[in-house]
C-alpha cells in the first residue's frame, strides 16, 4: 500500500476530549473516528488490526474444535421473552418495534438465538459436544459510554457457545475456552489475568474473566502475591485487618451528637470514635420491605455480593423518609440495637466486636459501649463488604493487591440456564431426555486492539505488538523525489511484498521528519529509511519502533532480515 493513496488522518495535536491513552492515540493515529455517544466508526487502518485480531480468534477456536456461524443481529422478542431476559435485562437491550408493531430487540450477546437452533436441531447425545461461535456486531446502551472503542455501545464480540451433554462436558468445553482465551490475548500482546468472576446478567454458576491491567480500566480486582488467588472485586473474598477491642463494658450509653450524620463526622466528634470502631447501618429495600446492612464504619457495602444474597429480588438504598418510617430517625443516626421487627445482616468483619458506636435511632443520638454478640444477637452474618488492598488472602493469609484492570473476555458455566426455560433438550445414551449444558464466552474485538495500545505505546504514538499492526514495515525515502532512492523503494516495496510482509510505502513527498513521525505514530513494528548516506554503502537503515533501536542492513540482505525479525 501506497502512504500517498491511503486513507489515514492523523492529527497533529492531542483530541481534546479523550483521556484514555488508546482513545487519544487511535484518534491521532487516524484509527477511528466517533458519530455518537459509543459509536465509532474504524477507518482503513483500525479494520487492518481488526481483521488481524479476528484471524488470530478464529484460529484458536478452530483449534478447540469451534465452528464459525452468523447469526442475525436483529432478533424477534420472542426468544429473548423465552429465557425471561425481555424482562430480566433494563435499559442495556436496545428494543425495537416493527412496521408491524412486533417488539424486536439489537444483539447484546445470543444465548437465545443459538439455543433456539440448538432446541430445534439436536436430537442427541451423538451430536454432542458441540461448539458454535460468531464474530459480530452487539448493541449495548452503556449507561456511561466513554474511553472510545474499549467501551462502546455498538462493538464486536467473538462470542461462542457450547453444548454438552452433562455437567463433565462442559467443564471440558470450558477449559478449552480459558486455554484458547489465553492463547488469543499473548499472541495479540495483551497480558490478561484470569479472575473468579459473578455472572451477572447472562446468569449461570461458575465463571472466569480475563482481565488486562490498565489505567483506562473500570474494573478493581484483587490479586493474591501468595498463593495466586486473584478475584474481580465484586466477588472477591478476603480476611480485614484485625482491630484489637479493650475489654467490654457493662451496659451500652446513649449520647448526643449534635449534626453528626457521618462516619468522618462521628470520627471527628469529641467523644465519637475511630471509623473502625463504628457499625455503619445501611437501610436498603428488598422486594418493597426494608432490610438493614450492618458494616465496619471503614468498609464499603458490596452491591454485588449484596444482590447475591438475595436472589431474583430487587434491592435499592432506601430513601431518607423510608429510613424515618422504619427506624424513627434519618441516615446519620441509625442502628440495629434493639431492632427486631426487621431483618438485619451483618458483614463477618464484624463478629465479636465489643466497645463499638453506632447510631440510636433518635436524630442526633448515637449509643457508645455496643457488644455485637450482646446487643446484636439476632442479626445474619454474610459477606457484604468489598476487600481492600492490605486485607488478608483467605487462603494463604498473605497480604491481598488491588489492581485496575479492563476485562478482555469472559467465560460462562450457563448450565440450564437457557436449555431448560427454552426447551433445548436431547436423549442420553440411556434414552432418557435431558437439557443440553451450555456454557457462553465472549471477547471483544475493539477491546483486544485498544488494550494492546494501552500496553504499548511511547510518548510517539502507538507500538503495535507485530502479530496485529496494521502493516509489518514501512519503507521511506529520505527524499522522495531523488530518482536513485525513489527507484530502490520502489524494488524494496515489491520484493518485501513478494516474500509475504504488509509493506506500506511512504511515498509522500513529505520531509522525512514529518515521515518518521507520522510512522511512529500510527505504530508500524519496523521502519526501513532510504538514505543517500547508507545506500552509498549499499546501506539501508532499519529501525525498530519498539525501543527505536537502529542498524544498518545491507539493502540487498533486508528483506530476508526483516523476515526473520517478523517470524520471530
Ligand atoms: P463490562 O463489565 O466491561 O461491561 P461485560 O461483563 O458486560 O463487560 P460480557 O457481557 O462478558 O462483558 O461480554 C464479553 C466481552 O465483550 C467482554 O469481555 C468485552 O471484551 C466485550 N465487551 C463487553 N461490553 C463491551 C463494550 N461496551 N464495548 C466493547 N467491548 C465490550
Ligand atoms: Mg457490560
Amino acid at each position: 500500500m501506497r502512504w500517498s493513496q491511503m486513507f489515514i488522518p492523523t492529527l497533529r495535536d492531542d483530541p481534546a476530549d479523550a483521556e484514555a491513552t488508546s482513545h487519544r492515540l487511535m484518534l491521532r493515529a487516524g484509527l477511528i473516528r466517533q458519530l455518537g455517544a459509543g459509536i465509532y466508526s474504524k477507518l482503513p487502518l483500525a479494520e487492518r488490526v481488526a481483521r488481524k485480531v479476528e484471524g488470530i480468534v478464529r484460529e484458536e477456536m478452530t483449534r478447540i474444535g469451534a465452528q464459525e456461524f452468523r447469526l442475525p443481529m436483529l432478533h424477534p422478542a420472542e426468544p429473548w421473552k423465552e429465557s425471561g431476559r425481555w424482562s430480566s435485562v433494563k435499559e442495556e437491550l436496545f428494543r425495537l418495534r416493527d412496521r408491524k408493531q412486533g417488539d424486536m430487540a439489537l444483539a447484546m450477546t445470543a444465548e437465545e438465538i443459538f439455543t433456539t437452533i440448538a432446541r430445534d436441531e439436536l436430537r442427541s447425545y451423538r451430536q454432542l459436544p458441540q461448539i458454535w461461535y460468531q464474530i459480530g456486531d452487539k448493541f449495548r446502551d452503556e449507561p456511561r459510554p466513554k474511553s472510545g472503542v474499549l467501551r462502546g455501545r455498538e462493538f464486536t464480540m467473538k462470542d461462542s457457545y457450547s453444548f454438552d451433554v452433562d455437567a463433565a462436558g462442559l467443564d471440558a468445553s470450558f477449559d478449552k475456552h480459558a486455554e484458547a482465551y489465553a492463547r488469543i490475548f499473548s499472541r495479540c500482546g495483551v497480558e490478561t489475568i484470569p479472575v473468579e468472576a459473578s455472572s451477572g446478567s447472562m446468569g449461570g454458576s461458575q465463571s472466569v474473566e480475563f482481565m488486562a491491567v490498565c489505567d483506562a480500566g473500570e474494573d478493581w480486582i484483587v490479586v493474591c502475591p501468595g498463593c495466586g488467588y486473584a478475584a474481580n472485586l465484586e466477588k472477591a473474598k478476603s480476611v480485614a485487618q484485625p482491630v484489637t477491642d479493650p475489654p467490654g463494658t457493662d451496659a451500652v450509653e446513649k449520647f448526643p451528637t449534635p449534626g453528626v450524620r457521618t462516619i468522618d463526622d462521628l470520627a471527628r466528634f469529641a467523644g465519637g470514635a475511630p471509623a473502625e470502631r463504628q457499625i455503619k447501618t445501611l437501610v436498603y429495600v428488598v422486594d418493597e420491605k426494608p432490610v438493614l446492612l450492618l458494616l465496619r464504619g471503614d468498609h464499603e457495602l458490596n452491591e454485588v455480593k449484596l444482590a447475591e444474597l438475595f436472589p431474583g429480588a430487587t434491592t435499592r438504598p432506601a430513601h431518607a423518609e423510608e429510613c424515618r418510617s422504619a427506624l424513627g430517625a434519618l441516615p446519620g443516626s441509625l442502628g440495629a440495637v434493639g431492632v427486631t421487627k426487621l431483618r438485619v445482616f451483618a458483614d463477618e468483619a464484624l463478629r465479636g466486636r465489643r466497645e463499638m458506636t453506632t447510631g440510636a435511632n433518635q436524630d442526633d443520638f448515637h449509643l457508645r459501649h455496643v457488644d455485637v454478640a450482646r446487643d446484636l444477637a439476632t442479626v445474619a452474618w454474610a459477606d457484604l463488604r468489598n476487600a481492600r488492598a492490605g486485607d488478608a488472602c483467605s487462603n494463604c493469609g498473605k497480604s491481598l493487591e488491588l489492581r485496575k484492570t479492563i476485562e478482555m473476555g469472559h467465560i460462562f458455566k450457563l448450565g440450564l440456564r437457557y436449555s431448560q426455560p427454552m426447551g433445548a433438550r436431547v436423549l442420553t445414551a440411556e434414552g432418557k431426555e435431558v437439557p443440553i449444558v451450555m456454557g457462553s464466552y465472549g471477547i471483544g474485538i475493539e477491546r483486544i486492539m485498544a488494550a494492546a495500545i494501552e500496553a504499548h505505546h511511547d510518548a510517539n504514538g502507538i507500538v503495535w505488538p507485530v502479530e496485529i499492526a496494521p502493516f509489518h514495515v514501512v519503507v521511506a525515502a529520505v527524499k522522495a523525489t531523488d530518482p536513485d532512492q525513489r527507484e530502490k523503494s520502489e524494488r524494496l516495496y515489491r520484493e518485501l511484498t513478494a516474500a509475504g510482509l504488509e509493506v506500506l510505502l511512504d511515498d509522500r513527498d513529505e520531509r522525512p521528519g514529518v515521515k518518521f513521525k507520522d510512522a511512529d505514530l500510527i505504530g508500524i513494528p519496523f521502519r526501513i529509511v532510504l538514505g543517500p548516506r547508507a545506500l552509498a554503502k549499499g546501506c539501508v537503515e532499519l529501525v525498530v519502533r519498539a525501543g527505536g533501536q537502529t542498524s544498518e542492513v545491507p539493502l540487498d540482505g533486508v528483506v530476508a532480515e526483516l523476515g526473520r525479525r517478523i517470524r520471530k
